[in-house]
Protein backbone atom coordinates (compact mmCIF):
# COMPACT_ATOMS: atom_id res chain seq x y z
CA UNK A 1 0.00 0.00 0.00
CA UNK A 2 1.23 3.51 -0.75
CA UNK A 3 1.94 6.28 2.32
CA UNK A 4 -0.37 8.26 3.82
CA UNK A 5 -0.66 11.72 2.65
CA UNK A 6 -3.46 14.67 3.90
CA UNK A 7 -5.40 15.03 0.67
CA UNK A 8 -4.90 18.57 -1.54
CA UNK A 9 -8.12 21.12 -0.94
CA UNK A 10 -8.87 20.94 -4.07
CA UNK A 11 -9.67 16.79 -3.74
CA UNK A 12 -11.50 17.49 -0.42
CA UNK A 13 -13.85 19.82 -2.18
CA UNK A 14 -14.14 17.70 -5.21
CA UNK A 15 -15.25 15.15 -2.71
CA UNK A 16 -17.39 16.76 -0.87
CA UNK A 17 -19.12 18.22 -4.40
CA UNK A 18 -20.19 14.78 -5.06
CA UNK A 19 -22.48 14.73 -1.81
CA UNK A 20 -23.85 18.31 -1.91
CA UNK A 21 -23.87 18.40 -5.62
CA UNK A 22 -26.02 15.95 -7.69
CA UNK A 23 -28.02 17.48 -10.35
CA UNK A 24 -29.27 21.52 -11.36
CA UNK A 25 -31.74 21.37 -8.63
CA UNK A 26 -29.37 21.29 -5.84
CA UNK A 27 -27.49 24.47 -7.08
CA UNK A 28 -31.12 25.73 -7.46
CA UNK A 29 -31.85 24.50 -3.23
CA UNK A 30 -28.06 25.55 -2.32
CA UNK A 31 -28.17 28.81 -4.08
CA UNK A 32 -31.88 29.73 -2.79
CA UNK A 33 -30.95 28.96 0.88
CA UNK A 34 -28.25 31.36 0.46
CA UNK A 35 -30.34 33.75 -0.56
CA UNK A 36 -32.85 33.39 2.09
CA UNK A 37 -30.59 33.78 4.40
CA UNK A 38 -29.68 37.08 3.36
CA UNK A 39 -33.00 38.57 4.71
CA UNK A 40 -34.17 39.60 1.08
CA UNK A 41 -37.45 40.97 -0.08
CA UNK A 42 -37.13 39.20 -3.38
CA UNK A 43 -35.07 36.43 -5.15
CA UNK A 44 -35.31 35.79 -8.94
CA UNK A 45 -34.24 32.16 -10.52
CA UNK A 46 -33.06 32.11 -13.67
CA UNK A 47 -32.63 29.05 -15.75
CA UNK A 48 -30.71 27.58 -19.17
CA UNK A 49 -31.38 24.32 -20.46
CA UNK A 50 -32.94 22.74 -17.18
CA UNK A 51 -29.87 24.97 -15.38
CA UNK A 52 -27.05 22.48 -16.65
CA UNK A 53 -26.16 25.56 -18.90
CA UNK A 54 -26.98 28.06 -16.69
CA UNK A 55 -28.11 28.54 -12.92
CA UNK A 56 -28.59 32.34 -11.88
CA UNK A 57 -30.32 33.75 -8.79
CA UNK A 58 -30.30 37.23 -7.89
CA UNK A 59 -31.16 38.27 -4.53
CA UNK A 60 -31.42 41.78 -2.60
CA UNK A 61 -30.42 40.71 0.76
CA UNK A 62 -27.45 41.77 2.73
CA UNK A 63 -24.80 41.33 0.46
CA UNK A 64 -20.81 39.81 1.26
CA UNK A 65 -18.38 42.72 1.21
CA UNK A 66 -16.18 42.36 -1.28
CA UNK A 67 -13.34 41.66 1.01
CA UNK A 68 -15.12 38.04 2.24
CA UNK A 69 -15.65 36.88 -1.42
CA UNK A 70 -12.71 34.58 -1.38
CA UNK A 71 -14.13 33.10 1.62
CA UNK A 72 -17.37 32.74 0.90
CA UNK A 73 -16.10 30.37 -1.86
CA UNK A 74 -14.29 28.51 0.49
CA UNK A 75 -14.50 25.55 1.67
CA UNK A 76 -16.10 25.36 5.74
CA UNK A 77 -16.15 29.05 6.00
CA UNK A 78 -19.44 30.43 7.06
CA UNK A 79 -20.97 33.96 8.53
CA UNK A 80 -23.47 31.54 9.97
CA UNK A 81 -22.21 29.36 12.45
CA UNK A 82 -19.30 29.74 15.45
CA UNK A 83 -18.97 27.23 17.55
CA UNK A 84 -19.85 23.70 17.93
CA UNK A 85 -23.03 24.53 20.66
CA UNK A 86 -24.55 26.47 17.47
CA UNK A 87 -25.44 23.21 15.93
CA UNK A 88 -27.77 22.93 18.46
CA UNK A 89 -30.12 25.70 17.60
CA UNK A 90 -29.62 26.39 14.09
CA UNK A 91 -31.69 29.70 12.91
CA UNK A 92 -29.98 29.96 9.22
CA UNK A 93 -30.64 27.33 6.08
CA UNK A 94 -26.72 26.77 5.34
CA UNK A 95 -24.38 26.75 8.14
CA UNK A 96 -22.14 23.64 6.45
CA UNK A 97 -19.92 26.10 4.80
CA UNK A 98 -19.88 24.00 1.46
CA UNK A 99 -22.29 24.92 -0.70
CA UNK A 100 -20.41 27.43 -2.81
CA UNK A 101 -17.16 25.44 -2.20
CA UNK A 102 -18.29 22.39 -4.01
CA UNK A 103 -20.57 24.09 -6.62
CA UNK A 104 -17.21 26.39 -7.77
CA UNK A 105 -15.32 22.74 -7.94
CA UNK A 106 -17.50 21.55 -10.18
CA UNK A 107 -18.80 24.32 -12.69
CA UNK A 108 -18.02 28.01 -13.74
CA UNK A 109 -19.37 30.23 -10.72
CA UNK A 110 -19.40 34.26 -10.47
CA UNK A 111 -21.04 35.69 -7.54
CA UNK A 112 -21.45 39.49 -7.68
CA UNK A 113 -21.86 41.21 -4.41
CA UNK A 114 -22.89 44.75 -2.98
CA UNK A 115 -23.63 45.77 0.44
CA UNK A 116 -25.43 48.97 1.49
CA UNK A 117 -23.21 51.61 1.84
CA UNK A 118 -20.34 48.87 0.21
CA UNK A 119 -18.45 48.83 -2.85
CA UNK A 120 -19.78 46.28 -5.25
CA UNK A 121 -16.98 43.41 -6.20
CA UNK A 122 -17.30 39.96 -8.28
CA UNK A 123 -15.14 36.94 -8.18
CA UNK A 124 -15.36 33.66 -10.61
CA UNK A 125 -14.21 29.93 -9.44
CA UNK A 126 -13.57 28.18 -12.19
CA UNK A 127 -13.27 23.89 -11.81
CA UNK A 128 -12.26 24.40 -8.45
CA UNK A 129 -9.35 28.25 -9.44
CA UNK A 130 -10.61 31.29 -7.75
CA UNK A 131 -9.82 34.41 -9.82
CA UNK A 132 -9.14 37.26 -8.67
CA UNK A 133 -11.96 40.03 -6.63
CA UNK A 134 -12.78 42.55 -9.41
CA UNK A 135 -14.85 45.68 -8.78
CA UNK A 136 -18.39 45.21 -9.81
CA UNK A 137 -20.63 47.93 -10.55
CA UNK A 138 -24.03 45.70 -9.00
CA UNK A 139 -27.02 46.30 -6.81
CA UNK A 140 -27.42 45.49 -2.86
CA UNK A 141 -27.74 42.45 -2.69
CA UNK A 142 -26.04 39.22 -4.72
CA UNK A 143 -25.83 37.32 -7.49
CA UNK A 144 -24.27 34.16 -8.19
CA UNK A 145 -24.55 32.34 -11.85
CA UNK A 146 -23.15 29.06 -12.00
CA UNK A 147 -22.59 28.08 -15.47
CA UNK A 148 -21.74 24.21 -17.28
CA UNK A 149 -22.21 22.11 -14.27
CA UNK A 150 -19.96 19.06 -14.00
CA UNK A 151 -18.30 20.45 -17.44
CA UNK A 152 -14.86 19.24 -15.65
CA UNK A 153 -16.50 16.17 -14.05
CA UNK A 154 -17.61 13.88 -17.59
CA UNK A 155 -18.35 11.20 -15.30
CA UNK A 156 -20.65 13.68 -13.23
CA UNK A 157 -21.69 14.84 -16.13
CA UNK A 158 -22.94 11.66 -18.26
CA UNK A 159 -25.42 11.16 -14.93
CA UNK A 160 -27.30 14.32 -16.22
CA UNK A 161 -30.82 13.31 -17.68
CA UNK A 162 -32.74 15.18 -20.47
CA UNK A 163 -32.43 19.51 -19.96
CA UNK A 164 -36.30 18.43 -19.59
CA UNK A 165 -36.17 15.89 -16.82
CA UNK A 166 -33.29 18.27 -14.70
CA UNK A 167 -35.82 21.31 -15.11
CA UNK A 168 -38.64 19.36 -13.60
CA UNK A 169 -36.34 18.86 -10.24
CA UNK A 170 -34.84 22.15 -10.60
CA UNK A 171 -38.43 23.52 -10.65
CA UNK A 172 -39.54 21.54 -8.01
CA UNK A 173 -36.44 22.92 -5.72
CA UNK A 174 -37.70 25.99 -6.21
CA UNK A 175 -41.40 25.00 -5.82
CA UNK A 176 -40.46 23.70 -1.96
CA UNK A 177 -38.52 26.74 -1.14
CA UNK A 178 -41.31 29.61 -2.25
CA UNK A 179 -43.65 27.45 -0.37
CA UNK A 180 -41.46 27.35 2.68
CA UNK A 181 -41.33 31.59 2.56
CA UNK A 182 -44.57 33.05 1.50
CA UNK A 183 -43.61 36.56 2.77
CA UNK A 184 -40.46 36.41 -0.01
CA UNK A 185 -41.44 37.14 -3.49
CA UNK A 186 -40.26 34.92 -5.90
CA UNK A 187 -40.06 34.45 -9.78
CA UNK A 188 -38.50 31.74 -11.99
CA UNK A 189 -37.68 32.13 -15.89
CA UNK A 190 -36.69 29.28 -17.91
CA UNK A 191 -34.99 29.26 -21.19
CA UNK A 192 -35.31 25.30 -22.73
CA UNK A 193 -32.99 25.30 -25.07
CA UNK A 194 -29.98 27.49 -26.71
CA UNK A 195 -31.77 28.82 -29.50
CA UNK A 196 -35.45 29.08 -27.38
CA UNK A 197 -36.64 32.10 -25.76
CA UNK A 198 -37.01 32.45 -22.16
CA UNK A 199 -40.22 32.35 -20.09
CA UNK A 200 -41.56 33.06 -17.29
CA UNK A 201 -42.81 30.30 -15.48
CA UNK A 202 -43.55 31.44 -11.61
CA UNK A 203 -44.16 35.15 -10.78
CA UNK A 204 -44.86 35.25 -7.02
CA UNK A 205 -45.55 38.28 -5.38
CA UNK A 206 -45.35 38.43 -1.77
CA UNK A 207 -48.00 36.37 -0.02
CA UNK A 208 -50.34 37.47 2.71
CA UNK A 209 -50.24 33.83 4.03
CA UNK A 210 -49.89 30.27 3.13
CA UNK A 211 -52.72 29.57 1.24
CA UNK A 212 -52.14 32.56 -1.25
CA UNK A 213 -48.64 31.08 -1.83
CA UNK A 214 -49.97 27.81 -2.51
CA UNK A 215 -52.13 29.09 -4.80
CA UNK A 216 -49.53 31.30 -6.51
CA UNK A 217 -47.58 27.86 -6.90
CA UNK A 218 -50.55 25.64 -7.74
CA UNK A 219 -53.42 27.76 -8.80
CA UNK A 220 -56.28 29.61 -7.23
CA UNK A 221 -58.86 26.92 -7.50
CA UNK A 222 -56.96 24.40 -5.93
CA UNK A 223 -55.86 26.14 -3.14
CA UNK A 224 -59.75 27.60 -2.33
CA UNK A 225 -61.00 24.11 -1.94
CA UNK A 226 -57.96 23.28 0.38
CA UNK A 227 -59.01 22.61 4.32
CA UNK A 228 -56.88 24.43 7.13
CA UNK A 229 -55.77 22.06 9.72
CA UNK A 230 -54.27 22.99 13.10
CA UNK A 231 -53.13 20.70 16.66
CA UNK A 232 -50.75 21.65 19.14
CA UNK A 233 -49.58 19.29 21.70
CA UNK A 234 -47.84 22.09 24.32
CA UNK A 235 -44.40 21.53 22.61
CA UNK A 236 -45.06 20.51 19.07
CA UNK A 237 -47.20 22.44 17.10
CA UNK A 238 -48.34 21.65 13.12
CA UNK A 239 -50.47 23.51 11.01
CA UNK A 240 -51.18 24.24 7.39
CA UNK A 241 -53.76 22.87 4.36
CA UNK A 242 -55.12 19.32 3.44
CA UNK A 243 -57.17 18.68 0.16
CA UNK A 244 -60.43 17.24 0.67
CA UNK A 245 -61.22 13.25 0.04
CA UNK A 246 -62.14 13.77 -3.40
CA UNK A 247 -59.58 15.68 -4.26
CA UNK A 248 -57.21 13.08 -4.35
CA UNK A 249 -54.23 12.79 -6.56
CA UNK A 250 -52.41 9.92 -8.51
CA UNK A 251 -48.99 10.81 -6.79
CA UNK A 252 -47.45 12.35 -3.78
CA UNK A 253 -45.84 15.31 -5.35
CA UNK A 254 -48.80 17.71 -3.37
CA UNK A 255 -47.43 16.23 0.41
CA UNK A 256 -45.34 19.06 1.27
CA UNK A 257 -43.60 19.34 4.91
CA UNK A 258 -41.78 22.42 6.36
CA UNK A 259 -40.10 22.47 9.48
CA UNK A 260 -38.55 26.06 10.50
CA UNK A 261 -38.32 27.14 7.15
CA UNK A 262 -37.29 23.93 5.76
CA UNK A 263 -38.49 22.10 3.03
CA UNK A 264 -37.86 18.05 4.78
CA UNK A 265 -39.03 14.55 3.40
CA UNK A 266 -40.44 12.20 6.60
CA UNK A 267 -41.62 9.04 5.59
CA UNK A 268 -43.08 8.44 8.79
CA UNK A 269 -45.12 11.49 8.53
CA UNK A 270 -45.90 10.85 4.93
CA UNK A 271 -47.81 7.77 6.42
CA UNK A 272 -49.40 9.58 9.40
CA UNK A 273 -51.23 11.73 6.71
CA UNK A 274 -51.82 8.70 4.75
CA UNK A 275 -53.76 7.13 7.65
CA UNK A 276 -55.58 9.58 8.36
CA UNK A 277 -57.48 9.69 5.20
CA UNK A 278 -57.61 5.70 5.37
CA UNK A 279 -61.16 4.63 3.56
CA UNK A 280 -61.66 7.78 2.71
CA UNK A 281 -59.68 7.81 -0.95
CA UNK A 282 -59.30 4.78 -2.72
CA UNK A 283 -56.11 2.38 -2.46
CA UNK A 284 -53.29 3.73 -4.73
CA UNK A 285 -54.25 7.45 -4.63
CA UNK A 286 -52.89 10.43 -2.56
CA UNK A 287 -54.14 13.17 -0.71
CA UNK A 288 -52.61 16.90 -0.89
CA UNK A 289 -51.07 17.95 1.92
CA UNK A 290 -49.21 21.26 2.93
CA UNK A 291 -47.84 20.86 6.15
CA UNK A 292 -45.75 22.68 8.67
CA UNK A 293 -43.93 21.95 12.06
CA UNK A 294 -43.25 24.25 14.98
CA UNK A 295 -41.20 23.28 17.52
CA UNK A 296 -38.30 23.71 19.78
CA UNK A 297 -35.10 23.78 18.31
CA UNK A 298 -33.59 21.45 20.14
CA UNK A 299 -36.06 19.04 18.92
CA UNK A 300 -35.23 18.70 16.08
CA UNK A 301 -31.89 18.08 14.13
CA UNK A 302 -31.34 19.29 10.57
CA UNK A 303 -28.12 17.95 10.28
CA UNK A 304 -28.23 14.75 9.28
CA UNK A 305 -27.79 15.06 5.68
CA UNK A 306 -25.01 16.62 3.30
CA UNK A 307 -27.90 18.24 1.34
CA UNK A 308 -30.03 18.71 4.32
CA UNK A 309 -33.43 16.92 2.59
CA UNK A 310 -33.69 15.29 5.90
CA UNK A 311 -34.07 16.07 9.16
CA UNK A 312 -34.38 13.66 12.34
CA UNK A 313 -36.47 14.34 15.04
CA UNK A 314 -36.06 13.82 18.85
CA UNK A 315 -39.66 12.32 19.23
CA UNK A 316 -40.98 11.14 15.98
CA UNK A 317 -43.74 9.29 17.14
CA UNK A 318 -45.23 12.32 18.98
CA UNK A 319 -45.41 14.09 15.46
CA UNK A 320 -47.05 10.98 13.95
CA UNK A 321 -49.59 10.91 16.63
CA UNK A 322 -50.00 15.15 15.84
CA UNK A 323 -50.12 14.40 12.74
CA UNK A 324 -52.97 11.64 12.86
CA UNK A 325 -55.00 13.18 15.49
CA UNK A 326 -54.76 16.99 14.00
CA UNK A 327 -56.27 15.24 10.45
CA UNK A 328 -58.56 12.63 11.27
CA UNK A 329 -60.77 15.35 13.65
CA UNK A 330 -60.53 17.54 10.91
CA UNK A 331 -62.68 14.81 8.90
CA UNK A 332 -64.40 14.00 12.11
CA UNK A 333 -65.74 17.11 12.61
CA UNK A 334 -65.86 18.74 9.35
CA UNK A 335 -66.99 22.22 9.61
CA UNK A 336 -66.62 23.17 5.97
CA UNK A 337 -68.99 20.34 4.84
CA UNK A 338 -66.34 17.48 4.65
CA UNK A 339 -68.00 14.37 4.42
CA UNK A 340 -66.67 11.12 5.58
CA UNK A 341 -67.48 9.45 2.63
CA UNK A 342 -66.43 10.59 -0.72
CA UNK A 343 -69.90 12.34 -2.36
CA UNK A 344 -71.90 10.42 -4.41
CA UNK A 345 -71.23 11.34 -7.83
CA UNK A 346 -73.48 13.23 -9.99
CA UNK A 347 -74.70 10.36 -12.35
CA UNK A 348 -76.22 9.10 -8.97
CA UNK A 349 -78.71 11.23 -8.73
CA UNK A 350 -80.27 10.52 -11.84
CA UNK A 351 -82.78 7.56 -11.92
CA UNK A 352 -81.01 4.68 -13.17
CA UNK A 353 -84.28 3.19 -15.60
CA UNK A 354 -83.47 0.86 -18.01
CA UNK A 355 -83.57 0.57 -20.95
CA UNK A 356 -81.98 3.33 -21.95
CA UNK A 357 -80.96 5.00 -25.46
CA UNK A 358 -77.63 6.34 -23.90
CA UNK A 359 -75.43 4.33 -21.52
CA UNK A 360 -75.66 5.86 -18.18
CA UNK A 361 -72.17 4.77 -17.60
CA UNK A 362 -69.20 4.81 -19.78
CA UNK A 363 -69.17 0.76 -19.52
CA UNK A 364 -67.25 -0.43 -22.27
CA UNK A 365 -69.10 -1.77 -25.09
CA UNK A 366 -67.36 -4.29 -27.34
CA UNK A 367 -69.69 -4.14 -30.30
CA UNK A 368 -68.66 -4.16 -33.27
CA UNK A 369 -66.10 -5.94 -32.40
CA UNK A 370 -62.69 -3.39 -31.36
CA UNK A 371 -59.96 -6.33 -33.20
CA UNK A 372 -58.28 -5.27 -35.93
CA UNK A 373 -56.69 -7.81 -38.14
CA UNK A 374 -53.27 -8.11 -36.48
CA UNK A 375 -51.56 -6.92 -39.04
CA UNK A 376 -53.18 -4.04 -39.03
CA UNK A 377 -51.98 -3.89 -36.43
CA UNK A 378 -48.27 -4.59 -36.85
CA UNK A 379 -48.18 -1.84 -39.40
CA UNK A 380 -49.26 0.72 -36.91
CA UNK A 381 -46.85 2.95 -36.07
CA UNK A 382 -47.66 2.75 -32.18
CA UNK A 383 -47.40 -0.92 -32.18
CA UNK A 384 -44.23 -1.20 -31.38
CA UNK A 385 -44.12 0.69 -28.17
CA UNK A 386 -47.77 -0.48 -26.91
CA UNK A 387 -46.45 -3.85 -26.40
CA UNK A 388 -47.69 -7.90 -26.82
CA UNK A 389 -50.86 -7.03 -25.07
CA UNK A 390 -52.38 -4.86 -28.15
CA UNK A 391 -50.55 -7.49 -30.90
CA UNK A 392 -52.86 -10.43 -28.34
CA UNK A 393 -55.94 -8.90 -29.26
CA UNK A 394 -57.41 -11.98 -31.23
CA UNK A 395 -56.37 -14.30 -29.16
CA UNK A 396 -59.59 -12.83 -26.54
CA UNK A 397 -61.55 -14.36 -28.93
CA UNK A 398 -60.62 -17.57 -27.73
CA UNK A 399 -61.01 -17.37 -24.40
CA UNK A 400 -63.92 -15.69 -24.96
CA UNK A 401 -65.72 -18.93 -26.19
CA UNK A 402 -64.54 -20.35 -23.53
CA UNK A 403 -65.24 -18.32 -20.50
CA UNK A 404 -67.98 -16.26 -21.10
CA UNK A 405 -70.01 -19.57 -20.65
CA UNK A 406 -68.12 -19.94 -17.30
CA UNK A 407 -69.69 -16.62 -16.16
CA UNK A 408 -72.93 -17.40 -14.29
CA UNK A 409 -75.01 -15.32 -11.94
CA UNK A 410 -73.26 -11.75 -11.21
CA UNK A 411 -75.26 -8.91 -8.71
CA UNK A 412 -73.51 -5.63 -7.11
CA UNK A 413 -72.54 -5.80 -3.23
CA UNK A 414 -72.66 -2.57 -1.48
CA UNK A 415 -72.64 -0.71 -4.60
CA UNK A 416 -68.64 -1.84 -5.35
CA UNK A 417 -68.60 -5.14 -5.39
CA UNK A 418 -69.60 -7.66 -7.85
CA UNK A 419 -70.01 -11.26 -6.55
CA UNK A 420 -69.59 -13.95 -9.99
CA UNK A 421 -70.61 -17.91 -9.83
CA UNK A 422 -68.15 -19.40 -11.86
CA UNK A 423 -67.69 -23.30 -12.65
CA UNK A 424 -65.47 -23.51 -9.70
CA UNK A 425 -66.47 -21.07 -6.96
CA UNK A 426 -67.29 -17.72 -6.34
CA UNK A 427 -65.58 -14.57 -7.79
CA UNK A 428 -65.87 -11.13 -5.52
CA UNK A 429 -64.89 -8.32 -8.48
CA UNK A 430 -63.78 -4.86 -7.53
CA UNK A 431 -65.80 -2.96 -10.01
CA UNK A 432 -63.75 0.65 -10.18
CA UNK A 433 -60.58 -1.61 -10.35
CA UNK A 434 -62.00 -3.77 -13.34
CA UNK A 435 -63.44 -1.33 -15.34
CA UNK A 436 -60.45 1.10 -15.19
CA UNK A 437 -58.17 -2.07 -16.58
CA UNK A 438 -61.07 -2.74 -19.08
CA UNK A 439 -60.84 1.06 -20.13
CA UNK A 440 -57.17 1.21 -20.28
CA UNK A 441 -56.87 -1.76 -22.51
CA UNK A 442 -59.44 -0.26 -24.74
CA UNK A 443 -57.87 3.63 -25.09
CA UNK A 444 -54.47 1.30 -25.84
CA UNK A 445 -55.66 -1.00 -28.16
CA UNK A 446 -57.67 2.01 -30.18
CA UNK A 447 -54.86 4.34 -30.07
CA UNK A 448 -52.23 1.51 -31.55
CA UNK A 449 -54.65 1.09 -34.28
CA UNK A 450 -55.39 4.52 -34.89
CA UNK A 451 -58.60 4.17 -34.21
CA UNK A 452 -59.19 6.57 -31.37
CA UNK A 453 -63.09 7.58 -31.42
CA UNK A 454 -62.75 11.47 -30.56
CA UNK A 455 -65.58 13.52 -29.38
CA UNK A 456 -65.34 17.13 -29.77
CA UNK A 457 -66.58 19.36 -26.80
CA UNK A 458 -69.94 21.23 -28.27
CA UNK A 459 -69.17 23.57 -25.49
CA UNK A 460 -65.41 23.16 -25.32
CA UNK A 461 -64.01 23.58 -21.59
CA UNK A 462 -62.00 26.29 -19.95
CA UNK A 463 -59.26 24.92 -17.23
CA UNK A 464 -57.06 26.76 -15.29
CA UNK A 465 -54.35 25.30 -14.45
CA UNK A 466 -51.14 25.75 -12.08
CA UNK A 467 -47.97 27.39 -13.99
CA UNK A 468 -46.50 23.68 -13.38
CA UNK A 469 -48.86 22.12 -15.48
CA UNK A 470 -49.15 24.75 -18.23
CA UNK A 471 -45.54 23.84 -19.33
CA UNK A 472 -46.41 20.34 -19.44
CA UNK A 473 -49.06 20.61 -21.61
CA UNK A 474 -47.33 23.14 -24.16
CA UNK A 475 -45.07 20.46 -23.91
CA UNK A 476 -46.86 17.53 -24.43
CA UNK A 477 -49.97 19.19 -26.62
CA UNK A 478 -49.54 16.46 -29.18
CA UNK A 479 -48.98 13.65 -27.24
CA UNK A 480 -52.52 15.12 -25.66
CA UNK A 481 -53.59 15.27 -28.97
CA UNK A 482 -53.40 11.70 -29.81
CA UNK A 483 -54.89 10.72 -26.83
CA UNK A 484 -57.94 12.32 -27.48
CA UNK A 485 -57.19 15.68 -25.89
CA UNK A 486 -57.32 18.66 -27.96
CA UNK A 487 -55.99 21.22 -25.42
CA UNK A 488 -54.85 24.75 -26.16
CA UNK A 489 -52.83 27.54 -24.04
CA UNK A 490 -55.76 30.42 -23.85
CA UNK A 491 -53.52 33.20 -22.20
CA UNK A 492 -52.97 33.08 -18.75
CA UNK A 493 -53.47 30.63 -16.34
CA UNK A 494 -56.52 29.34 -18.99
CA UNK A 495 -56.32 26.58 -21.59
CA UNK A 496 -59.27 25.24 -23.21
CA UNK A 497 -59.87 21.89 -24.06
CA UNK A 498 -62.21 21.11 -27.21
CA UNK A 499 -62.32 17.28 -27.20
CA UNK A 500 -62.02 14.17 -25.37
CA UNK A 501 -61.75 10.68 -25.99
CA UNK A 502 -65.40 9.11 -26.88
CA UNK A 503 -64.24 6.36 -24.35
CA UNK A 504 -64.20 8.47 -21.62
CA UNK A 505 -67.99 8.99 -21.58
CA UNK A 506 -69.13 11.54 -18.90
CA UNK A 507 -66.07 12.42 -17.09
CA UNK A 508 -65.68 15.76 -17.68
CA UNK A 509 -62.42 16.89 -19.56
CA UNK A 510 -60.89 19.37 -16.52
CA UNK A 511 -60.87 16.03 -14.47
CA UNK A 512 -59.28 13.89 -16.99
CA UNK A 513 -56.85 16.69 -17.74
CA UNK A 514 -56.13 17.11 -14.26
CA UNK A 515 -55.30 13.92 -13.49
CA UNK A 516 -53.52 13.37 -16.92
CA UNK A 517 -51.18 16.08 -16.07
CA UNK A 518 -50.46 15.08 -12.73
CA UNK A 519 -49.11 11.46 -13.70
CA UNK A 520 -47.27 13.22 -16.35
CA UNK A 521 -45.61 15.38 -14.04
CA UNK A 522 -44.37 12.16 -11.84
CA UNK A 523 -43.37 10.27 -15.13
CA UNK A 524 -41.54 13.26 -16.72
CA UNK A 525 -39.49 14.03 -13.87
CA UNK A 526 -37.90 10.52 -13.76
CA UNK A 527 -37.34 10.89 -17.23
CA UNK A 528 -39.65 8.59 -18.56
CA UNK A 529 -39.60 7.66 -22.54
CA UNK A 530 -41.96 8.86 -24.59
CA UNK A 531 -44.07 5.32 -24.54
CA UNK A 532 -44.18 5.59 -20.93
CA UNK A 533 -45.48 8.91 -21.07
CA UNK A 534 -48.23 7.94 -23.51
CA UNK A 535 -49.20 5.43 -21.32
CA UNK A 536 -49.00 7.26 -17.94
CA UNK A 537 -52.00 9.43 -19.73
CA UNK A 538 -53.89 6.49 -21.26
CA UNK A 539 -53.79 4.85 -17.08
CA UNK A 540 -54.77 8.35 -15.89
CA UNK A 541 -57.52 8.64 -18.22
CA UNK A 542 -59.24 5.64 -17.58
CA UNK A 543 -58.37 5.82 -13.90
CA UNK A 544 -60.60 8.69 -13.92
CA UNK A 545 -63.32 7.59 -16.49
CA UNK A 546 -63.75 4.70 -14.64
CA UNK A 547 -66.75 3.94 -12.12
CA UNK A 548 -66.19 4.52 -8.54
CA UNK A 549 -66.78 2.28 -5.44
CA UNK A 550 -70.02 3.23 -4.37
CA UNK A 551 -71.62 3.82 -8.15
CA UNK A 552 -74.68 1.88 -8.16
CA UNK A 553 -74.88 -0.47 -11.16
CA UNK A 554 -78.06 -1.91 -12.91
CA UNK A 555 -78.01 -5.18 -13.99
CA UNK A 556 -77.68 -4.69 -17.13
CA UNK A 557 -74.43 -3.03 -16.38
CA UNK A 558 -72.76 -5.32 -14.05
CA UNK A 559 -73.56 -7.80 -16.69
CA UNK A 560 -71.77 -5.53 -19.20
CA UNK A 561 -68.97 -5.23 -17.12
CA UNK A 562 -68.70 -9.15 -16.41
CA UNK A 563 -68.72 -10.11 -19.90
CA UNK A 564 -66.47 -7.55 -21.28
CA UNK A 565 -63.74 -8.88 -18.76
CA UNK A 566 -63.61 -11.98 -20.49
CA UNK A 567 -62.28 -10.61 -22.83
CA UNK A 568 -59.15 -8.92 -21.82
CA UNK A 569 -56.29 -10.63 -20.71
CA UNK A 570 -54.84 -10.70 -17.45
CA UNK A 571 -57.85 -8.95 -16.40
CA UNK A 572 -57.31 -10.15 -13.04
CA UNK A 573 -55.19 -7.32 -12.38
CA UNK A 574 -55.93 -3.44 -12.58
CA UNK A 575 -53.46 -1.63 -14.56
CA UNK A 576 -51.66 -0.86 -10.90
CA UNK A 577 -51.25 -4.70 -10.32
CA UNK A 578 -53.39 -4.13 -7.90
CA UNK A 579 -55.71 -7.78 -8.12
CA UNK A 580 -59.59 -7.04 -9.63
CA UNK A 581 -60.91 -10.08 -8.05
CA UNK A 582 -60.80 -13.25 -5.25
CA UNK A 583 -61.72 -16.08 -5.84
CA UNK A 584 -62.96 -18.52 -3.49
CA UNK A 585 -63.16 -21.70 -4.92
CA UNK A 586 -66.11 -24.75 -4.18
CA UNK A 587 -63.78 -26.77 -2.77
CA UNK A 588 -62.57 -24.13 -0.28
CA UNK A 589 -65.83 -23.48 0.57
CA UNK A 590 -66.76 -26.99 0.88
CA UNK A 591 -63.62 -27.71 3.23
CA UNK A 592 -64.75 -25.00 5.30
CA UNK A 593 -67.76 -26.26 5.86
CA UNK A 594 -66.94 -29.64 6.45
CA UNK A 595 -68.35 -31.29 3.84
CA UNK A 596 -65.02 -32.69 2.69
P1 LIG B 1 -23.26 28.29 4.25
O1 LIG B 1 -24.49 28.79 3.61
O2 LIG B 1 -23.42 26.93 4.80
O3 LIG B 1 -22.69 29.25 5.23
P2 LIG B 1 -22.12 28.58 1.64
O4 LIG B 1 -20.94 27.99 0.98
O5 LIG B 1 -23.42 28.30 1.02
O6 LIG B 1 -22.14 28.10 3.13
O7 LIG B 1 -21.92 30.14 1.73
C1 LIG B 1 -20.76 30.64 2.37
C2 LIG B 1 -21.01 32.04 2.94
O8 LIG B 1 -21.17 32.96 1.87
C3 LIG B 1 -22.27 32.16 3.76
O9 LIG B 1 -22.04 31.80 5.11
C4 LIG B 1 -22.60 33.64 3.61
O10 LIG B 1 -21.91 34.42 4.53
C5 LIG B 1 -22.06 33.99 2.24
N1 LIG B 1 -23.13 34.03 1.23
C6 LIG B 1 -23.38 33.09 0.29
N2 LIG B 1 -24.42 33.45 -0.49
C7 LIG B 1 -24.85 34.64 -0.02
C8 LIG B 1 -25.92 35.53 -0.41
N3 LIG B 1 -26.74 35.25 -1.43
N4 LIG B 1 -26.06 36.67 0.30
C9 LIG B 1 -25.23 36.97 1.34
N5 LIG B 1 -24.23 36.16 1.73
C10 LIG B 1 -24.03 35.02 1.07
MG1 LIG C 1 -25.30 27.85 1.95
Amino acid sequence: MARIEKLPQSVVNRIAAGEVVERPASVVKELLENALDAGPGRIDVELEQGGVALVRIVDDGCGIPAAELPLAVTAHATSKLRTADDLERIATLGFRGEALASIGEVSRLTIRSRQTGGTGASLTVDGGRMGDVLPDGCAVGTTVEVRQLFGNVPARRAFLRAAQTEWSHAAEAFTRTALAHPGVAFTLSHQPSASGRPRRVHDLPVAPGWRERIGGLFGLELADRLLEVEADDGEIAVSGYVGRPEDDMASGRLQHLFVAGRPFRDRSIVHAIQEAYRGLLLSGRQPIAFLRFDLPAEAVDVNVHPAKIEVRFREPARLYRLVLSALRSRFLLGGTGTQLVPPKRPMQAEPLAAPRVEPQLPLPSWNPAPAPASSALRSAPETERLGPAARSIPAWEAEEQRTVAAAGRAIQMHDRYIVVETDTGIEVIDQHALHERLLYERFKAAVASGGLEIQPLVVPERVDLPPDDLELVREHADMLGRAGMRVEPFGGPTVIVSSKPALAGRTSAAQLLREVLDRLATAAAAGDSPALLVDEVLHGMACKAAIKAGDPLSQPEVEALVRDRQRVPESHHCPHGRPTSLTLSRQDLDRQFRRT
